[in-house]
Formats: C-alpha cells, sequence, structure tokens
C-alpha cells in the first residue's frame, strides 16, 4: 500500500469529513502539509537522509548538515542534537532551539524485545569508550543512548552496529519506534506464552519500510506474554499481552491508545484475541489507521490516543476488521492481575529449563562503555551469552547454572550493579535532563542517584516496593505520571524567593491491572535541596500510617 502525501493510500476518502476535518488525515482527503514537520516529512522520507549522512555530512562535518535534515530526518536513524554543555534550566524557554544545539549528537540503539547477546554488549561497550566519551545509558525503552556523537564518526558505528545484527534506524522520529518485549521471553518458568517470533517478524517486514515511515508522530509497541505484565503495555500505542484463551489457548490480548506525555491516557482493550502468527498483521492493521487516519494539524494531538479516544474502542475494532483486516477478530479475556509489583525481574530467578536468570540494576540506567563491557565478560564467563534490557532501566543475564550464580551475583555488585536492591536503588528512574536534553529544564540522573544514597542511609529497613520517577522537563520520558512519587522538573520558587532547580510532585500513579496517573498535588511543588527531605517524610508517613496489605498508590 502507498504510503506518502503525494501517494494517498485510499484512492478515495475512506470517510466523509467530520468533525475532526482539517486535521490532516490521510483518509479523509487531507493531504497538504498543516505545519512545519508535515511539510518536512512530505519534501523526503527521514529514512533517506542516511544517504546524505554517508555520502556528505560525515565528510564535511557538522556545519554542513541541511537545517530540515537536522532537526528533523536525522531522527530517522536515532540521532537529536544534544544541548549545548553549559546553558541553564532558566534559559531553555526563552532560547531559540538551535541556540541550544551542540554539534554533538545522542544516538539510540534499538534493541527489539530487550535481547542482546554478549557480543553485541561487547561491540556496544567499545562504540561507547571510542566514538561517545565512554557514555551509554540504559533507556526505559529498553534501548542504550550514546552522547557526544559526531557526525564524522556514525558511519563508522552502524558499521559496526550491522556487523553484530544492531541498528539504530527508526529508534526515534515519526515511525515505528523499538518494539518492547518481555525481558524473560522464552526463558520464564510462569510465561502464557512467547512473542519473540511476532517481535522478529513486525521488525523484519516493517522497520524501515517506507510504507510506515511517515505517521503523524511516533508509535510505540509493546509484547509480552509474560504474566507479570512486564513492558508497561498501557502506556503504549498498540500492545499486545499475553492471555489464555478458553477454547483457543495461548495468545494475545489486543490494546491500543496509550501514551503518556501531553493529556496522558492509558491504553483501552478492543475485547480481541490474537493468535501468535496473526500478531504482525493485526499490528500493521492498527499502525496503518494510524497513518491514514491520524491527526498531523497539532504535534500535540498527533499521537494515536486522540483518535482512539474520539472513536473509541468498539469503532476502532469495526474500522481494523473492515477496512483493514478484511475479518472478524475472535473475542478474549482481558490479562488476570499480577501477582507481584515489581515488574523488572531484578534478582535471581529459575528458568523453566532449570537454569537461572539474574536481574540487576544499575543507578538510574546510568552505565559506560567500560562498565558494558565487564558485564558481557561476565555473562559470557556465567551464562550462554544471552542478556536483556528492561523497561525499569535494568539488565538481565540469562542462562545461568545453579553453581555459577554466587560467582556472577558477586561479579556485578563488584561494578555496583546490585541483585538484591534497596527498594530506593530498585524503583527510581530518571530520564536524560539537563546533562544532554535540550528541552531539559532540571538535572535528573546525578539528583536521582544521589536521592537513592541519601534514602538508604535514612530509611535503612523500609522494603516496600516503591517507584521513584524522575523527569527533567513536562515531558514523560520517565513516566512520573505512573510512578508511586513522579517528580516533574522544573524552576521553583526557593525561600528567599530565588529561582532555583525543583519539581513538582505527582503522587500515587501506577500500572498493572489497576492502573492510575498520579495525582499532582496542588501547590506543591519541591527545590532539589529540599528533595531528600520531602520523599523521607512522604515515605515515614506512609510506612506509620498504612494498613496491612495497603500499597503506596491505593
Ligand atoms: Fe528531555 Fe524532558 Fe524527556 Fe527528560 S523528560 S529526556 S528532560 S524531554
Amino acid at each position: 500500500m502507498a504510503a506518502t502525501p503525494e501517494k494517498p493510500v485510499a484512492a478515495t476518502p475512506r470517510r466523509k469529513a467530520g468533525r475532526h476535518r482539517g486535521e490532516g488525515q490521510w483518509a479523509m482527503g487531507h493531504h497538504t502539509p498543516l505545519n512545519a514537520n508535515e511539510q518536512t516529512k512530505k519534501d523526503d522520507d527521514g529514512l533517506n537522509v542516511r544517504t546524505r549522512i554517508e555520502t556528505i555530512y560525515a565528510h564535511r562535518g557538522f556545519d554542513s548538515i541541511d537545517g530540515a535534515d537536522l532537526r528533523g530526518r536525522m531522527r530517522w536513524w536515532g540521532l537529536y542534537t544534544q544541548r549545548k554543555p553549559g546553558i541553564d534550566g532558566g534559559k531553555t524557554a526563552i532560547l531559540e532551539p538551535e541556540e541550544l544545539d551542540d554539534s554533538y549528537f545522542m544516538l539510540r540503539v534499538r534493541i527489539d524485545g530487550g535481547r542482546l547477546t554478549t557480543e553485541q554488549l561487547r561491540v556496544i561497550g567499545e562504540i561507547s569508550e571510542e566514538f561517545a566519551r565512554g557514555t551509554a545509558d540504559l533507556t526505559d525503552r529498553q534501548n542504550v543512548q550514546y552522547h557526544w556523537i559526531r557526525i564524522e564518526d556514525v558511519p563508522e558505528i552502524w558499521r559496526r552496529l550491522e556487523a553484530v545484527g544492531l541498528s539504530t534506524t527508526e529508534a526515534c522520529g515519526d515511525t515505528p519506534r523499538t518494539i518492547l518485549g518481555s525481558p524473560v521471553a522464552g526463558i520464564a518458568e510462569d510465561e502464557i506464552i512467547d512473542g519473540t517470533p511476532a517481535i522478529d517478524e513486525i521488525h523484519r517486514r516493517y522497520v524501515g519500510n517506507k510504507d510506515f515511515s511517515n505517521l503523524p508522530r511516533k508509535f510505540k509497541t509493546a509484547i509480552s506474554g509474560s504474566p507479570l505484565l512486564d513492558v508497561a503495555h498501557e502506556i503504549n500505542d498498540i500492545a499486545f499481552v499475553g492471555v489464555h484463551h478458553p477454547e483457543h489457548g495461548p495468545g494475545f490480548d489486543l490494546w491500543v491508545g496509550g501514551g503518556l506525555s501531553t493529556n496522558p491516557k492509558l491504553g483501552v482493550r478492543l475485547g480481541a484475541w490474537v493468535p501468535l502468527e496473526e500478531v504482525p498483521d493485526a499490528w500493521e492493521g492498527v499502525v496503518s489507521i494510524f497513518r491514514d487516519y491520524g491527526y498531523r494539524r497539532l504535534r500535540n494531538r498527533a499521537r494515536l490516543k486522540f483518535l482512539v479516544a474520539d472513536w473509541g474502542a468498539a469503532e476502532f475494532r469495526r474500522v481494523l476488521e473492515e477496512e483493514y483486516l478484511g475479518r472478524a477478530l475472535l473475542d478474549g479475556p482481558a490479562p488476570e492481575q499480577p501477582v507481584q509489583h515489581w515488574r523488572d525481574h531484578v534478582g535471581v530467578h529459575r528458568q523453566k529449563d532449570g537454569r537461572y536468570y539474574v536481574g540487576f540494576a544499575p543507578r538510574v540506567g546510568r552505565v559506560d562503555g567500560t562498565t558494558l563491557a565487564k558485564i558481557a565478560a561476565l555473562a559470557q564467563e556465567h551464562g550462554s551469552g544471552r542478556l536483556r534490557t528492561t523497561v525499569e532501566q535494568k539488565m538481565i543475564v540469562l542462562d545461568v547454572a545453579e553453581e555459577q550464580i554466587d560467582s556472577l551475583v558477586s561479579g556485578l555488585e563488584a561494578l555496583d550493579l546490585q541483585v538484591r536492591p534497596s527498594p530506593f536503588r530498585r524503583g527510581t528512574m530518571a530520564c536524560t535532563g539537563i546533562e544532554f536534553c535540550k528541552l531539559a529544564i532540571v538535572e535528573t540522573k546525578g539528583r536521582g542517584s544521589s536521592l537513592i544514597d541519601e534514602l538508604e542511609r535514612r530509611l535503612p529497613g523500609f522494603d516496600e516496593p516503591i517507584t521513584i520517577n524522575i523527569n527533567g522537563c513536562p515531558n514523560a520520558c520517565a513516566r512520573i505520571q505512573v510512578a508511586d512519587i513522579g517528580l516533574k522538573g522544573q524552576l521553583v520558587l526557593d525561600e528567599a524567593g530565588n529561582q532555583v532547580e525543583g519539581y513538582q510532585v505527582h503522587l500515587g500513579g501506577a500500572l498493572g491491572l489497576d492502573p492510575a496517573f498520579g495525582r499532582k498535588v496542588r501547590g506543591l511543588k519541591v527545590t532539589a535541596d529540599e528533595l531528600p527531605d520531602y520523599v523521607e517524610r512522604v515515605l515515614t508517613r506512609f510506612r506509620e500510617e498504612r494498613h496491612e496489605g495497603e500499597r503506596f498508590a491505593t
């Protein structure tokens, strides 16, 4: 099916223009770009920028990069300019975007399903050391992000990544982003179904495919057959969640329309059961609806969640079945309530083959190239060469024999990678923040790390599962809206009336089958300096006043 604005997907409009006439839906005949982003995408497919990087920009340097490529199409290959060092958060809002650009890039490596081999991890570590000043953060979408990347080095980085089966293709941009997968797919004792074949097939068919490289906005996918619901399926554009159908056996429950950031929404169930082999077709149907009917006028109304909210689940399913799949989907059951709060697989757990997997917690996802190389060596020595990343900025070594566990745990803990972390180390996540992100207002990673230290010192026996998510701006990269304690970075006034770094507090968010967005506590803002005292007070009060079995979010 054609997919560019010049070649409409439907020869005649599929529907009459109605309430949302003029929102840029291609299926309703609106092909004139309604904003600069849409114009950039119409002018040239983002995937085409690779050739210019390889043949022009990498040879002539940063200043040769076309403006529309620099701030638009580079993202189709995982590249964003990073923040110029030394610009404080107070200036972020008043400077033009180009004044914040450094001549270095952030580069995101997509790791679909979070699956890595030790060889891949070793190469990721080597690239970090050689081209990224040692940086390599684990993200909460199972990816790795580098900083300090020079455009001159990008072709060589691609060559090395692709030689071991990794890529940066569509790691950013208005594209199908990295496909989240259960970090214990194929090995967990309690697994309902292994979604790995569907992840691989979707990747093979659709990633880097120009039929789907001009979407209204980013498109996030999650597929997991784990009863722990371990891929944050509620906040993805499309999610396939493992369920047992009473007649047909294991398969997936289909969810659409989740997403945080502007106007956060939880995904909705379509009530449809999809067998493993039909997941790629269902995925294609949903992403095609998004491409054809998605709103393209306003960037902050362009995610699939707005279309789903306007149509409702029943209408969305009808369009999917009648216009895209040409058949009805089977009805199916909802997932069951997960049996535990933690969904990150940290700790030592038995696999279905009798071996063990060992999950560990770096601090707020921050690792570095040297550490990654050492993790790869440990995994090689103690396992079979397989690792996974999680959606909580954690990692897992697979296939460890029982007699190797203690040695692996000691080796990891010697690198400050804890297998039995405190709830604070385990439950704290932070986005990139002001160190590198152009949108950031405050610092995040360093503050998250020092908050962990303070809480461990002040609350030594605290053993409740708790999530503390720290964002550097009002966006949602660290999922503040669904944390027990969500901290949204902004400038606040200190006691003396000075503008300083601080956070708007959101309390009581949760994922799981009882998901909720945290409540923005009216007027509750803390300065960065007050943060440890504030969190200590909240947790102490919770511990003293909670009833038996009560969780923070309830
Ligand atoms: Fe940057 Fe804001 Fe996202 Fe943090 S939440 S990485 S500061 S855009």
